[in-house]
C-alpha cells in the first residue's frame, strides 16, 4: 500500500472574484522508501501541493490517504495529530527557535507529542548523534552554521519518527558544499528506509531522489524515475 495517495486533488484560492485553480486534478501514490524531488516553476503549484501533502492544508476536492488515513476527512484537530505525528518537515530557512540550544529544538515535536522528559532527551541526543552534531548540542542556532543549522533541523524533523520526511527547498540557503553534505544525510536516511520528498530548484538534490514529479499549472506534467547518479560518478 502506498504511504501517500492523492486521488484528483483540486485546490482553489478566491482572490476577490477572481478564482486560481492551484491544483487540477492532481493524483499521486508514494510508497514507503521512496525518495522523491517535486521540480517546476514558480507558481506552478509546488508549495500548495506540500501543504496539502503536509497536512497543513485541506484541499479543495479529492481524496488524500496518508498512511491509510483519510485526511481530506479530518478535522483541524486530527491535521494537527496527523502533521505532529507523522510527518517531519524541514525548511530551507531552517525554522529553528532561535534562544534554543539545539537539543531543545530537537526535542519540541516530541513536547508537543507528550513524549516523557528523559525520553525527549534520549532520543533528541541520538538525532543530533545521527546528523553528525553531537559535539553542538548546547549550542543555540546563532552559534552554528548554516549547515549545522540544518542539520538541527533534519534530527527535529526524525525526533516522532514519521512516516514521511517533507522538505521545501532544503539547501536553497546553503553553499554547494554544505549542500552536498546535507544530501549524503538524505541519501543515509532513505537508504535506511526513510520516505523522503523534496521540492527543489536544484538539479544536484534532485539527482540524489530515485523520482522527479514535475509540475506546470497545476498538473503534473511528468513522473519519472532518476537514472541513478552514483552509477555514473
Ligand atoms: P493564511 O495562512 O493566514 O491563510 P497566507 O499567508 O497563506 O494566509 O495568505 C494570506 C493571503 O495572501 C491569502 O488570503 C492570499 O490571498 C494571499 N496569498 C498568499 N500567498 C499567495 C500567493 N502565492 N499568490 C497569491 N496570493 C497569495
Ligand atoms: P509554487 O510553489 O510552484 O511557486 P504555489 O503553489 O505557491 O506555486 O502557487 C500556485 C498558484 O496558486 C499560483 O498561481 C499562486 O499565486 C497561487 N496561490 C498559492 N497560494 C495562494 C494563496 N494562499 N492565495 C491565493 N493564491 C495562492
Amino acid at each position: 500500500n502506498p504511504v501517500i495517495s492523492l486521488q484528483d486533488i483540486e485546490k482553489h484560492y478566491r482572490i476577490g472574484d477572481q478564482e486560481i485553480r492551484a491544483l487540477r486534478g492532481v493524483s499521486l501514490e508514494i510508497h514507503e522508501g521512496e525518495f522523491v524531488a517535486i521540480m517546476g516553476p514558480s507558481g506552478s503549484g509546488k508549495s500548495t501541493m506540500m501543504n496539502v501533502i503536509g497536512c497543513l492544508d485541506k484541499p479543495s476536492q479529492g481524496e488524500y490517504y496518508l498512511d491509510g488515513q483519510a485526511v481530506s476527512k479530518a478535522s483541524d484537530d486530527e491535521l494537527a495529530h496527523i502533521r505532529n505525528h507523522k510527518i517531519g518537515f524541514i525548511f530551507q530557512s531552517f525554522n529553528l527557535l532561535a534562544r534554543t540550544e539545539a537539543v531543545e529544538n530537537v526535542e519540541l515535536p516530541m513536547l508537543y507529542a507528550g513524549v516523557n522528559a528523559k525520553e525527549r532527551r534520549r532520543r533528541a541526543l541520538a538525532a543530533l548523534e545521527a546528523v553528525g552534531l553531537a559535539n553542538r548540542i548546547h549550542n543555540k542556532p546563532n552559534e552554528l552554521s548554516g549547515g549545522q543549522q540544518q542539520r538541527v533541523s533534519i534530527a527535529r524533523a526524525l525526533a516522532n519518527d514519521p512516516v514521511i520526511l517533507l522538505a521545501d527547498e532544503p539547501t536553497g540557503a546553503l553553499d554547494s558544499k554544505t549542500t552536498t553534505e546535507i544530501l549524503s544525510i538524505f541519501q543515509q536516511l532513505n537508504d535506511a528506509g526513510k520516505t523522503i520528498i523534496v521540492v527543489t530548484h536544484e538539479v544536484e538534490v534532485a539527482e540524489h531522489a530515485k523520482r522527479v514529479v514535475r509540475f506546470l499549472d497545476g498538473q503534473i506534467i511528468e513522473d519519472s524515475p532518476v537514472v541513478q547518479r552514483r552509477l555514473a560518478s
